[in-house]
């Protein structure tokens, strides 16, 4: 069949790569027989038909000196097929050993301009035309069937049956497996079209490929992760070439370089263990390496395992948990040291599963990997909007509640409108409610928080600066924020004596806070002697047990209805 150029929506250098590859393939000079081929077909190529959207695959082939119009002689095959109305095309002559020439034609069928990618096309067609030339020799075309469509690697089924053929050899243990993922591979993207980045990670791929030796084997792991099953013999040498990998590609008049390198988790199988598990605790170390940036590498221990369980638990159970209404907001006031009066409340998450009630430590850090954190933070605000209203309607007048939201959100669009939204859609007040988010750790970040606190202030909603003291914000950062609001973490007062310098680095700090009109508060505040010890510095707002723990909801209601505490405060 020829390929038909005005019916044809490929685009010419979608069809050149086709027939680049077609032609390739016909240089194999290998005979084919398509009885044997219609038996062996296998889901693998259904499943690459449908990720490029082909619609309908053929294969046909017409003998030498028959006539295309002898239809009853040309072996006709479907081998995949969805319902469809146009299609595109290619076909090739395979010239045989023996000089027959015999004409294969690949259907793919409607490759809408906007789905082709054109990669996965190349990778299928190929894979269709060594399943044709490889036929005749029975087993060695089975190597195709069991590659990763985009970069031809082997795929992680092909990975897994080779370490369980290790496994059952009891060659286990003279491996390890590395799982690898290419650090900023978003940058490539970002910078390069999409097509071209997906080439850069071919070649990474045919790079790594070439690193490892006879007995070893490497998969794509989805996305740009890749697992390793390397002799252990051979590892230092691999990781230190690992470490940097150029890569250029060339595309039309676009010429371009990276040096990628990645970070790994890395195995060493000591016991005879499953292939499966091996991966799965190589996998645990990776995500330990992708914390510190410093460490690339990071072997597995025990330790990481038990971890990594308990986080797969809580993202497991998160989206019930959410459904459930499980994480329920607690309140802790706070408190003017002077008048003693309630001036603000903090709204903190707790989830309560199973008769339990565990504290964020033990989940948000996790949840803050995915985004889960945002879908978290969202329905704690809608949740404190229904709690306000609640109280203002049993007459209470409610103080202004802080919510936290992680930094997670702020590269969300529209974030501030988002926030503002929802205080409306309940009608609370924006005076109501303030944001707490933790200082920034980077110029981007930096550039988010500056643009959402501007937005937030044209809402009215006021914003303050969390754990003021642990992060990377310099004072002079504060100036250009325009935060309202500055909490001092407790760590500036969680001394065991208050010398003159401590309290005059906190003084400054506040004075300076107050100077670009920020209001200040401490939190952590659990003793006199720290109340004490902040009057000296001019800090009058305090939270913290020395108060109240953050309270159930029944309980802050008695509190807030009261208004103050009658506390004494001796100092
Ligand atoms: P945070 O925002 O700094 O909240 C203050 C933490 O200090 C709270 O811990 C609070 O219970 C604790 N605390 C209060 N007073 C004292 C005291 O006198 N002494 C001591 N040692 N601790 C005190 P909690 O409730 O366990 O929350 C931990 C962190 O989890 C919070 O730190 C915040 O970063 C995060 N978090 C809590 N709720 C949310 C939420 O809804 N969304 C997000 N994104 N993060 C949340
Ligand atoms: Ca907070
Ligand atoms: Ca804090």
């Amino acid at each position: 069949m020829e390929l038909n150029e005005e019916k044809s929506y490929v685009p010419d250098q979608a069809v050149t790569d086709f027939r680049n590859v077609v032609s390739m393939m016909a240089d194999l000079n290998e005979a084919f027989d398509m009885s044997t081929l219609v038996a062996r077909l296998s889901k693998n190529i259904v499943d690459s038909a449908k990720q490029v959207n082909a619609k309908r695959i053929e294969i046909e082939t017409i003998p030498a000196g028959v006539s295309e119009l002898d239809v009853a002689r040309v072996t006709h095959l479907t081998v995949y097929e969805t319902e469809g109305p146009e299609f595109d095309g290619i076909s090739y002559e395979c010239v045989m050993p023996d000089g027959e020439t015999i004409r294969c034609g690949i259907t793919i069928m409607s490759l809408y301009p906007e789905d082709i990618q054109i990669q996965k096309a190349k990778w299928l067609c190929e894979m269709v035309c060594l399943y044709v030339s490889r036929a005749k020799l029975g087993s060695g075309f089975i190597d195709m069937m069991n590659r990763d469509t985009d970069t031809g690697l082997p795929n992680m089924q092909t990975f897994l049956d080779f370490g369980e053929k290790l496994f059952g050899e009891f060659k286990i243990t003279d491996y390890c497996v590395v799982a690898l993922n290419i650090n900023n591979f978003k940058f490539v993207n970002q910078t390069v079209p999409f097509d071209v980045g997906t080439s850069v990670l071919i070649k990474y791929a045919h790079k790594l490929s070439g690193m490892i030796k006879e007995g070893e084997i490497v998969t794509r792991f989805g996305g740009d992760n890749f697992n390793v099953l390397l002799k252990k013999k051979n590892l230092e040498n691999f990781l230190s070439e690992i470490k940097k990998v150029p890569v250029d590609i060339k595309d039309g008049n676009l010429r371009v370089h990276f040096e990628l390198s990645c970070y790994a988790g890395i195995y060493m199988i000591e016991t005879r263990t499953a292939i499966q598990t091996a991966v799965e605790r190589a996998s645990d170390a990776k995500n330990n390496a992708k914390k510190y940036p410093h460490h690339p590498f990071v072997y597995y221990n025990e330790e990481m395992g038990e971890k990594q369980h308990y986080s797969n638990q809580v993202r497991a159970k998160f989206g019930k948990a959410i459904d459930m209404h499980e994480f329920v907001a607690y309140y802790q006031p706070k408190v003017n040291i002077k008048t003693k009066k309630i001036i603000g409340m903090e709204a903190l998450v707790r989830w309560e599963t199973d008769g339990e009630v565990i504290r964020p430590d033990r989940f948000v850090g996790i949840l803050e990997d995915s985004s889960s954190i945002i879908e978290l933070d969202r329905s704690m605000l809608r949740q404190v909007c229904r709690d306000i209203k609640r109280w203002e309607s049993m007459g209470i007048d409610v103080p202004c509640v802080s919510v936290n939201l992680s930094r997670r959100n702020l590269t969300t669009e529209n974030i501030a409108d988002e926030i503002a939204a929802v205080l409306d859609e309940y009608h609370v007040d924006h005076s109501k409610v303030e944001i707490e988010v933790t200082e920034t750790v980077d110029n981007a970040e930096f550039n988010f928080l500056a643009d959402f606190i501007g937005r937030m202030k044209q809402h009215g909603i006021k914003v303050s600066i969390d754990d003021f003291g642990t992060g990377y914000s310099s004072l002079n950062l504060l100036k250009s924020l325009n935060a309202d609001v500055l909490k001092i973490d407790r760590s500036f007062i969680d001394l065991k004596e208050f010398t003159e310098q401590d309290e005059l680095l906190v003084k400054s700090i506040i004075d300076l806070a107050k100077a670009y009109n920020m209001e200040v508060i401490t939190e952590g505040v659990e003793t006199e002697e720290q109340i004490a010890f902040l009057d000296r510095c001019g800090c009058e707002n305090v939270q913290g047990y020395f108060f109240d723990m953050p309270l159930s909801k029944v309980e802050v209601t008695e509190i807030i209805r009261k208004g103050y505490y009658d506390k004494d405060i001796k100092y």
